[in-house]
C-alpha cells in the first residue's frame, strides 16, 4: 500500500502536461487541452454506507488501479455517444481530520475523467461545472465480504450478524457491517441524479455483477475439461453464481407449488368424487408444461359449463333428461 495523496485543488478548465500526457493514452491522435474536459470524481470512500457495507482502505487503493482507463455513463442517457467519460487518474485521498463510523481515519477514492468537448455534451459539462452532476456510483466485483462482527467471508460462509445491529463484542457494543474486500474488478461508474438519490453519496451495485455469468461459465468449463484447483476468484465467482442459482431454483419450486395446489383445486371442481390426495399424488409427477397445460384445460371447461351463471350471478341447474340448463334468476 503506498501513502495517501494529497488532496488536489483543480479547476477544471485548467489541465495540467501531466494531464494531458496521461490522457492521450487513451485518445487516438493528441488532442490539445482547448478539447477537453476534465473534472473530478470522488468514486468511493471506507465509510459505512446506507447498505451496512464498506471498502476497506486496501480495497481503495486496490480500486484505483482497477478504475483507471474505465469509462462513465451519465443515467439519463447511457447511450449517448458524446455523453461518456473516461477516468484517466485515480487516487486514494486521506482526511486525517475526519474519523469513519468504524473508527478509521477518512479515505476517499478520487479520480480525474476527460470528456472531448462538443456540442453535444456542452450541457452536461455545464451541469458538471454547476454542481448539479456530482454524485457518482460505482459498479465492481470483490471476492470478500467480511462480517465485521465474526469475520465470516458471507459470500462463503454466511452469518447470522445483521448489518445495521449492535453487537455485544470483547471490545464493547459494535455495530455489524460489511467489509468488501480484494476486489477483482472494476466495471464502470455512472452519474447518478441527485433528485432520484436523496441519500448523498456512493449507490454501488456488487452483486450481481456484469459479465460474472460469463467468467462463471468459464471456471464451469474448466472444472468439466477436469480442473481441480481453483483460485481464490473464481471460486468466489462460481460461489456467487450457484447462490443466484439457488435463489432461481427457490422462486421456480414456489411457482410449480402454486400450479400444483392449482391443479388439486381445479380437478376436485371438475371431478367431485376425485379425492384430493389422488390429484396431489398425480400432479406431483407432472412438469410445470403438463401442469400449465391441464390447469389452463380444466379452467376453461369450468368456464364453459356455468357461463350465464358467472353473468347474471343467477343460481343454475342442469336438466338430467335432455342436457339442457335452465337457469333460475
Ligand atoms: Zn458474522
Amino acid at each position: 500500500m503506498t501513502e495517501p495523496g494529497v488532496i488536489k485543488h483543480m479547476d477544471s478548465t485548467e489541465i495540467t502536461p501531466q494531464q494531458l500526457a496521461a490522457i492521450h493514452k487513451y485518445t487516438r491522435r493528441p488532442l490539445e487541452a482547448e478539447e477537453l474536459y476534465v473534472f473530478k470524481v470522488n468514486l468511493c470512500d471506507n465509510e459505512v454506507d446506507r447498505d451496512g457495507e464498506r471498502f476497506t482502505i486496501q480495497s481503495l487503493y486496490r480500486l484505483a488501479d482497477l478504475f483507471v482507463g474505465k469509462t462513465g455513463i451519465f443515467d439519463h442517457n447511457p447511450k449517448g455517444d458524446n455523453q461518456t467519460a473516461r477516468i484517466f487518474e485515480a487516487q486514494v485521498v486521506a482526511d486525517p481530520g475526519r474519523i469513519t463510523s468504524a473508527g478509521e481515519t477518512y479515505h476517499c477514492l478520487c479520480a480525474w475523467a476527460y470528456m472531448v468537448r462538443s456540442q453535444k455534451n456542452a450541457d452536461l459539462i455545464l451541469e458538471i461545472d454547476g454542481g448539479i452532476k456530482k454524485e457518482v456510483s460505482v459498479s465492481c466485483a470483490v471476492s470478500q465480504r467480511i462480517c465485521s462482527i465474526c469475520g465470516a467471508n458471507r459470500l462463503t460462509q454466511p452469518c447470522s450478524h445483521q448489518p445495521g445491529a449492535d453487537y455485544e463484542t470483547p471490545t464493547g457494543t459494535q455495530k455489524c457491517h460489511i467489509l468488501l474486500e480484494e476486489p477483482t474488478d472494476a466495471y464502470e461508474w455512472s452519474f447518478v441524479a441527485i433528485p432520484a438519490q436523496p441519500q448523498a453519496g456512493v449507490t454501488k451495485a456488487h452483486l450481481p455483477i456484469f459479465g460474472e455469468e460469463a467468467q462463471a461459465g468459464e471456471v464451469l468449463k474448466a472444472i468439466r475439461q477436469g480442473e481441480t484447483s481453483l483460485s481464490q476468484t473464481q471460486a468466489a465467482v462460481l460461489c456467487r453464481y450457484l447462490d443466484g442459482l439457488e435463489e432461481l431454483a427457490k422462486a421456480g419450486e414456489n411457482y410449480l407449488e402454486t400450479l400444483r395446489k392449482e391443479y388439486v383445486r381445479l380437478s376436485g371442481a371438475a371431478l367431485p368424487s376425485l379425492e384430493g390426495e389422488v390429484a396431489r399424488q398425480i400432479c406431483e409427477k407432472m412438469t410445470v408444461a403438463q401442469l400449465e397445460h391441464c390447469n389452463r384445460a380444466m379452467e376453461e371447461a369450468s368456464q364453459r359449463r356455468k357461463p350465464v351463471s358467472l353473468q347474471l350471478g343467477g343460481d343454475w341447474e342442469e336438466s338430467s333428461s335432455d342436457g339442457n340448463r335452465n337457469f333460475k334468476i
